[in-house]
């Protein structure tokens, strides 16, 4: 079973990634933001509670994107595997996380994250407002507060799995195909 973690700031570049590893290793793609993003477009009362938090660029708290997450997991018990995008993204999150996957016998193999100078993330994040109709994207303020929030309450989540010799960063500027072979460079050298 192959678990990653994909790890970096709003606009590294996860979701794109995530779509390439995918299709080349046969995993599933959970994003917590993805499913909050549905919700909200169901109408759902997670979505109308998780909207309050995303439109400021703040964290939905722990316990509801704990129990999301447990769920979505547990909807592919043939899985050969799972790409984490955008979770876990604080501490808590990652304890959490451990304890279910490895409750499961499933532990994350590899936490991979890429590395994105601060001014280049704005010009991505802007850039994909005018087709992603989101809109954390589109107001340089929100973007602001989404990349403070997670240098104080996420990067940290690094150092959870640096302590299990578990993580490993790329450089995550360059064409999309560039770093997709960086990515799948260092998914080898950890498998
Ligand atoms: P993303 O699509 O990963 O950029 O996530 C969009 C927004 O959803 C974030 O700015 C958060 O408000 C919320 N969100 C997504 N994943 C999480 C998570 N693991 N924990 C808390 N909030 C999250």
């Amino acid at each position: 079973m192959l678990n990653i973690v994909l790890f970096g700031p709003p606009g590294a570049g996860k979701g794109t990634q995530s779509e390439k590893l995918i299709q080349k290793y046969g995993l599933v793609h959970l994003s917590t933001g993805a499913i909050f993003r549905q919700n909200i477009k169901d109408g759902t009362s997670l979505g109308k509670l998780a909207k309050e938090y995303i439109d400021r660029g703040d964290l939905v708290p722990d316990e509801l994107t704990i129990a999301l997450l447990q769920a979505e997991v547990a909807k592919h018990p043939t899985s050969k595997g799972f790409i984490f995008d955008g979770f876990p993204r604080t501490t808590e999150q990652a304890e959490a996380l451990d304890e279910f996957l490895n409750g499961k016998n499933m532990p994350i193999t590899m936490m991979v994250a890429l590395e994105v100078d601060e001014d280049e993330l704005k010009v991505r994040l802007l850039e994909r407002a005018k087709t992603s109709g989101r809109s954390d994207d589109a107001d340089i303020d929100i973007i602001q507060s989404r990349i403070e929030t997670y240098k104080q309450k996420t990067a940290p989540v690094a150092n959870f799995y640096e302590r299990q010799d578990k993580f490993h960063s790329i450089n995550g500027e360059g064409s999309v195909e560039t770093i997709s072979e960086r990515l799948v460079a260092a998914i080898h050298a950890f498998n």
